[in-house]
């Protein structure tokens, strides 16, 4: 293993990098992994934690999207079907378990199914292949105890364990020559004509450009280097259940009900890990902290919540999902109806609480949750404001896409 351990010892090296990435989880590693694979090895990935994929990427569904969700032409469409296929390409070629299982998308009430119709059209724009739609007996072929109206079943999705792909760009990252700094929280930025110097928990790094992709912290960081991010990140938690070992036999593969195209959120689904196990969730609740795996609350952080005009906005327009997502994530009983529509058979006792994850979700001031990605250039930067899932499937096409900005408009 390569990668560097927990560093408590500040960092004393005179180096002015090239390039300083902020951030190690799969979208800073996959664009540090792209651009030394472009020959760059000037180049240090600072990381707050002790390990990579600590927050989102290590917290996520382990899912390999499709690319079916997303409007044709965003980024998300483009950035999730390529990066699909290289990521399958990727685990092939490194030695990292995957499958491709495919997954059901599945209408249980009538006035679902003209979402369902639009989804297939999408996917079909979107260039997926072998789509097959199912009416309600046929459902049983590939989900035995799932009742539904009708679905669509989608060949090209698949699972994977996100950890071990971020440890892999990592150890390609470090072979190639660039360095990962861990324990390294930037918290201090000054600029001067020539340089970047960033104060971080382990000692000064100087650099010549630099790229944010600190995930759940991407606007404070760009406010820190002086960029105005024209949006606030909100953090929303997703929580797990997982399925006793006994009852697993319910779920062949992944079971996903049909999402309410006003959230990017894509409702609580039944998921078959790659390590084994199946999972129920995750729901999506407004966290009281940035990183708040649990109810903790942070009052620094819920006072920006308050003192920004798009919560405001956000609130008054989603109340009625936000509270029903907080009474799921309080009630047992809840959360398990929730899943009953999916899955009839399955009872309260047959699930445990596991898990839960983060989303950064960027939040517009008008009380829009941005839907695509939003990546903004900067002199001498970039900042990856908003990279919500399917970040982690599409990380190596965004990674390309980043580092080729950068060899355009970066000072070496
Ligand atoms: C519950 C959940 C389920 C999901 N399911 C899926 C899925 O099945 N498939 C999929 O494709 N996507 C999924 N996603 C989305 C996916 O996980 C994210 O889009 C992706 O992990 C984002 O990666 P990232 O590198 O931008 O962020 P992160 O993984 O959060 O990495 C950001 C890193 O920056 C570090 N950092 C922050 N501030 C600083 C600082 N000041 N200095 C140094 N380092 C700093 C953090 O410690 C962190 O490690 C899911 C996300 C969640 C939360």
């Amino acid at each position: 293993m390569l990668l560097t351990g927990p560093t408590k010892r500040t960092i004393t090296m005179n180096t002015t990098y090239d390039i300083a990435i902020i951030g190690g989880g799969i979208v800073g590693l996959a664009t540090a992994m792209a651009l030394t694979g472009r020959g760059q090895r000037s180049l240090v990935v600072l990381e707050a934690e002790d390990r990579l994929a600590a927050h989102q990427t290590g917290h996520n569904s382990g899912v390999i999207h499709s690319g079916i969700y997303y409007k044709p032409g965003s980024l998300k469409a483009h950035n999730c079907v390529s990066g699909r296929l290289a990521m399958y390409q990727f685990c092939a070629e490194n030695g990292i378990a995957y499958e491709n299982c495919g997954k059901l998308i599945v209408a249980t009430r009538p006035e679902e199914i003209p979402a369902l119709d639009q989804l297939e059209q999408r996917g079909l724009v979107n260039g997926l292949v072998g789509l097959k739609r199912l009416k309600s007996e046929e459902i049983k072929e590939y989900e035995p105890y799932t009742f539904g109206l009708s679905a669509l079943h989608v060949p090209q999705t698949g699972i994977v364990d996100y950890i071990g792909v971020s440890e892999a760009y990592g150890q390609i990252i470090q072979k190639a020559g660039g360095t990962i700094r861990m324990g390294a929280r930037v918290i201090k930025f000054n600029a001067s004509s020539h340089e970047f110097v960033l104060e971080t928990t382990a000692g000064e790094i100087h650099c010549r450009n630099l790229i944010n992709c600190a995930g759940l912290y991407s606007d404070r960081v760009a406010r820190l280097c002086g960029v105005d991010p024209g949006l606030q990140i909100i953090p929303y938690r997703g929580e797990y259940y997982e399925i006793r070992p006994e009852r697993q036999f319910l779920v062949k593969n992944l079971i996903y009900p049909v999402p309410d195209p006003k959230f990017p959120f894509l409702g609580v689904h039944f998921t078959r890990m790659v390590k084994g196990g199946v999972e129920a969730g995750p729901n999506a609740v407004l966290a009281l902290k940035r990183e708040g795996y649990t109810w903790a609350l942070s009052v620094g952080d819920v006072f920006q919540y308050f003192t920004y005009s798009g919560f405001w906005h956000m609130a008054f327009k989603h109340w009625k999902m936000g509270f029903g997502e907080i009474h799921r994530s309080l009630s047992k009983a809840a959360f398990v109806k929730a899943l009953q529509r999916l899955l009839p058979e399955l009872r309260g006792e047959d699930v445990y609480r596991s898990g839960a994850g983060v989303r950064a979700q960027a939040l517009e001031p008008d009380g829009k949750l941005s839907d695509d990605f939003r990546i903004l250039e900067a002199p001498r930067m970039v900042h990856v404001l908003n990279a919500p899932s399917p970040a982690a499937t599409a990380s190596i096409s965004i990674g390309q896409s980043i580092a080729a900005m950068a060899q355009k408009n970066f000072m070496t």
